[in-house]
């Protein structure tokens, strides 16, 4: 059967492969076209995210949807998901272990989607360097919305980093 991102969607839902299922109301795989030319990676789903099941749609989603916006990115064209697709209890950091187990899914969802720049937001997102699925993209770091958020230097930052990003995009 070929894959889709229904089938991921579903995968996921019904995933227990680590322990995170346990205490989370919903899966997020992640939403946005599947022939999505940029894909955005973060850390792993909030609060928000899991009450509804859509990724960053929270604070953080909502600033870096203005960030998107700001640059000429609509969010709807875009692909966004998480390092993890269920969301780790406290708000803390998903494990290595957790990060690993739910790695196959962010695998099909690359090779499905196809994108041609895949931006890593925060240090888990930047976990998938390395691996074979990025090949021939064009790999883009950022630091992590939460982050841009708390800070004033860290949201300057963001914002340098995302007129790069601008620049980028202009010569797809
Ligand atoms: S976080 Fe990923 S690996 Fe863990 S239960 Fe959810 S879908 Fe499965």
């Amino acid at each position: 059967m070929n894959d889709s991102l229904e089938l991921i969607s579903n995968d996921v839902e019904n995933c227990k492969k680590c322990p995170l299922f346990k205490y989370a109301c919903h899966g997020v795989p992640g939403e946005g076209p599947s022939n999505a030319k940029i894909f955005f990676l973060g850390q792993a789903p909030g609060v928000n995210e899991d009450k509804t099941g859509r990724p960053f749609i929270g604070r953080a989603g909502q600033y870096l949807t203005k960030r998107m916006e700001e640059i000429g990115l609509r969010r709807e064209d875009c692909f966004i998901t998480s390092t993890v697709k269920h969301f780790p209890p406290a708000n803390r950091t998903p494990t290595h272990e957790e990060i690993a187990a739910c790695q196959p899914y962010l695998i099909r969802q690359l090779k499905l989607i196809n994108p041609k720049l895949v931006v890593l937001l925060g240090k888990s997102a930047q976990t998938i360097k390395g691996n074979p699925a990025l090949d021939g993209r064009i790999v883009f770091e950022v630091i992590h919305p939460s982050a841009a958020m708390r800070f004033t230097k860290m949201a300057e930052r963001m914002k340098r980093e995302f007129q790069e990003l601008k620049k980028i995009v202009e010569r797809f």
